[in-house]
């Protein structure tokens, strides 16, 4: 994807802060964060939407997310978490890559509290 500002990520053309990879993921600091810890982890390979995920990638985001449970010790997340998917609009999504937000390293707030 030419265009996309994740895919220029992956590909190194744009510099992140990377806290890990390998073959089918990339974590790295979201630029504007709105938690202590805030990372983006984004598939390899671009696609915009869940509705996109088909079988293999159903398969690859179960992976993912069982690989951020086990990172949680190394990437600061060991009292807890917190993974949102912004889809479309409505949800603001703003970089049309399948991305998930990771916020954590300290209490989140939820619901007003
Ligand atoms: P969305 O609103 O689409 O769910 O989230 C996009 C996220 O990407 C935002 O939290 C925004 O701060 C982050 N972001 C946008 N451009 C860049 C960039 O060039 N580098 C990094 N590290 N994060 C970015
Ligand atoms: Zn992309």
């Amino acid at each position: 994807m030419n265009d996309c500002i994740f895919c220029k990520i992956i590909a190194g053309e744009i510099p992140s802060s990377k806290v890990y990879e390998d073959d089918e993921i990339l974590i790295f600091k979201d630029i504007a964060p709105i938690a202590k810890i805030h990372l983006l982890c984004v598939p390899k390979e671009h696609f915009a939407y869940l509705s996109e995920a088909d079988g293999a990638r159903a398969q690859m985001l179960g992976r993912t997310l069982t690989k951020i449970a086990g990172l949680r010790g190394r990437l600061g997340l060991s009292e807890g978490y917190r993974l949102v998917i912004n889809q479309g609009e409505n949800a603001g999504q703003s970089v049309h890559h399948l991305h998930i937000h990771i916020l954590g390293g300290e209490p989140l707030p939820w619901g007003g509290q």
